[in-house]
């Protein structure tokens, strides 16, 4: 490949580069913020005030963003939204739960559900890439497993509780800070830090509603691996700590852009801000010759990741090699979907003058690999 002599232009360079889908871009000024904490932070005991205050803040800090209703608590525990599957399996799931499969993370927790002895095979609604399925009301159902937003695909799906008393799951991972959300709509809203709230992976927030609570309360008596039981999760929780040890910058990461939204204007701030990148990114791609949404429902594309269909003329896995050489990294497709794609993350910390100058990045690798 010649992209070293056909160096990117300096003015369709990103002034930084990280687009990935998760981890994702880190603001430096909240490395900074951690890296003057000196002595005073990581190195030092989960169970005392210093870190403690530092998960009050995030629990608080949450409640607030989302403006819970009295009796909505905020949860966390190790293990990232791959373990809060693990754990609900046991902790909010009583014998059956519908999922909505769409995607690969949706299908994650289907398999979950699936294979755990203790509970009913699940009721799972497919539709294919690109599409998602509608949740159906089901009798036997006492739990449904939405995902706002699937990552592994682009869609984004709004929330709309079934009628029954089944409780409401929501996977949130790719979603949660960037859209307003009715408390009404949920029962658990859970999702990892590593996405929109920049910060880093290993741990699941969740919250929960008093429905959802009552059901983590009514399943205390059914065994759980302890680091998986939603019952020792709450009570710990309660106490602004987790049951085994945090990754305590995951947690300084994750107040500091907690503080950082709320300041920003909040949750209507981010939907409005997310609009303003989708526009960027999905009116490049409809307009670009070698481009194309790969979610033709304009109204299910994710305002958080774009999936971007690149002309079969042009390898997408050259285009993006060429690009990380050039300092643009993670905007390959996901793995399993198998298409010719980029993806692109429009999280909040992501500049739009960055996602308008990648777009220009797109074209020109573009046009250096028909040219080379
Ligand atoms: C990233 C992601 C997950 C998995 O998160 P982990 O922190 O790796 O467990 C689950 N669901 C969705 C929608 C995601 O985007």
């Amino acid at each position: 490949m010649k992209h070293d002599i056909h160096r990117l232009p300096i003015d369709l360079r990103p002034a930084d580069g990280r687009f990935g889908s998760g981890p994702s871009k880190v603001r430096t000024s909240a490395l900074i913020g951690l890296a003057s904490t000196g002595s005073t932070y990581l190195g030092t005991s989960h169970r005392r005030d210093g870190v403690r205050s530092v998960v009050h803040a995030i629990r608080a800090g949450l409640s607030e963003l989302y403006g819970l209703p009295d009796g909505f608590e905020v949860l966390l525990g190790n293990g990232g939204a791959t373990a809060f599957w693990d754990a609900a399996s046991f902790g909010l799931i009583e014998r059956r739960s519908e999922h909505l499969v769409f995607g690969e993370f949706s299908g994650k927790f289907a398999s979950v559900t699936t294979a755990a002895p203790h509970l009913d095979d699940p009721l799972v609604i497919e539709s294919p890439p690109g599409t998602h399925p509608a949740a159906v009301a089901d009798e036997s159902v006492d739990a449904y497993a939405l995902t706002e937003n699937e990552t592994s695909t682009g869609v984004a799906m709004a929330l709309n509780r079934p009628v029954g008393d089944g409780l409401v799951l929501v996977d949130a991972t790719s979603s949660a800070g960037t859209l307003p959300e009715d408390a009404e709509s949920f029962d658990a809203y859970y999702f990892s830090p590593q996405k929109a709230f920049g910060s880093e992976g290993g741990l699941w927030l969740a919250l929960v509603s008093p429905a959802g609570l009552a059901r983590i309360d009514a399943l205390r008596s059914r065994w759980a691996p302890a680091s998986l039981d939603l019952g020792i999760a709450l009570d710990n929780s309660r106490k602004d700590q987790t049951y085994n040890t945090p990754a305590l910058a995951t947690l300084y990461l994750l107040a500091d852009q907690i503080t950082w939204m709320i300041d920003a204007g909040g949750l209507e701030a981010a939907a409005a801000r997310g609009s303003a990148a989708a526009s960027i990114v999905y009116g490049w791609a409809d307009r670009s010759e070698i481009a194309s949404p790969f979610v033709t429902d304009r109204s299910i594309r994710s305002h958080t990741i774009a999936t971007i269909d690149i002309d079969d003329r042009i390898d997408a896995g050259q285009l993006t090699a060429v690009l990380r050489a050039e300092g643009i990294v993670d905007i390959e497709a996901y793995r399993k979907l198998g298409r010719n794609q980029v993806r692109i993350a429009m999280f909040p910390n992501i500049d739009h003058d960055d996602l308008s100058r990648l777009t220009l990045a797109i074209e020109w690798a573009a046009g250096h690999l028909a040219g080379a």
